[in-house]
């Protein structure tokens, strides 16, 4: 049976900055003897990940001498800047220009924001390295199952029929308690913690898809994460003139703001975020 960490045509793999897609290309490091000469790894940068988590892609590419390449959309041609550590966006730039040039907010219903911020910021990158067909190696673990049978079904991005979606982990039947336990023994770690598995701050900080508890504890934990999202929602942008939110079915990011004020302990563990594939 084919090894699914085996790379053998031109490849990019995707590092969101989450344990699970670091455990990854650990994996493709230790399987292929190194990264191969046509695989580039890339982490698209949103300007809304916690500075944890810009550490950790750092701590990576240093432990494990492989080059990372940071990327970030930029509204205007050639549609994306490489960046590093010292130079990556940290006010939510790149995403406030996203919102700025499309004029309106992304949400569940629309979100827009996962593969222009992302998708298409690597599909540009690796294009501009003449690329014309590609693998794309996701971070999707084997207990993952809704996202692995719908990429499966897939078969391709939905941005690009030159991109062929791979889950090595998936593959390879890697759950979450074994990207735990491979973390547990590393000399470096994210520092950023878990419950049930999840990455509470991982991806954007106070992303909308975040079940609504958790943004509030997340808001009562760091107030200032607020700041940029309450500021996003009062844009005049063409497309709520007024403003607009986030979650038209739950309360601004101000209102959020307030209530964490307030209240004391607002998380709940049960509650189940909705799938996005900016993966951790
Ligand atoms: S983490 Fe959330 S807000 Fe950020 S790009 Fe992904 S879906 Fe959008």
């Amino acid at each position: 049976m084919r090894d699914p960490c085996a790379i053998d045509q031109p490849t990019c793999i995707s590092f969101s900055g989450g344990r699970t897609s670091a455990y990854m290309l650990w994996r493709l490091l230790q399987a292929n003897g190194g990264l191969p000469a046509d695989a580039v790894a890339c982490f698209a940068n949103t300007g809304k990940e916690v500075e944890a988590t810009l550490r950790f892609v750092r701590d990576c590419a240093e432990h494990w001498h492989v080059p990372i390449h940071w990327l970030e959309y930029r509204p205007d041609a050639p549609g994306l800047a490489v960046v590093d550590f010292a130079t990556a966006s940290r006010e939510g730039e790149p995403f406030e220009a996203l919102i700025r040039k499309r004029q309106y907010l992304p949400n569940p219903v629309a979100r827009g924001c996962t593969v222009s911020l992302k998708v298409r910021t690597m599909h540009k990158f690796v294009r501009a390295l003449g690329w014309t067909e590609w693998d794309q190696f996701i971070g999707i673990r084997a207990d993952e199952q809704r996202r692995v049978v719908k990429i499966r079904a897939r078969g391709h991005s939905t941005e690009s029929v030159s991109e062929t979606m791979c889950m090595p982990l998936a593959e390879a039947g890697v759950t979450v308690h074994d990207v735990t336990a491979f973390w547990q023994a590393q000399p470096f770690d994210l520092e950023l913690r878990t419950v049930n598995g999840r990455t509470l701050e991982g991806n954007c900080d106070l992303c909308f898809l975040k079940p609504r508890g958790q943004r509030l504890a997340l808001i009562k934990a760091r107030p200032e994460a607020a700041v940029w999202w309450i500021r996003m929602e009062s844009l005049n942008l063409a497309s709520k003139p007024s403003g607009a939110r986030f979650r038209a079915d739950g309360p601004s990011y101000a209102d959020l703001a307030r209530f964490a004020a307030d209240q004391r302990d607002l998380f709940d563990g049960a509650d189940e975020p909705i799938a996005c594939f900016c993966g951790d």
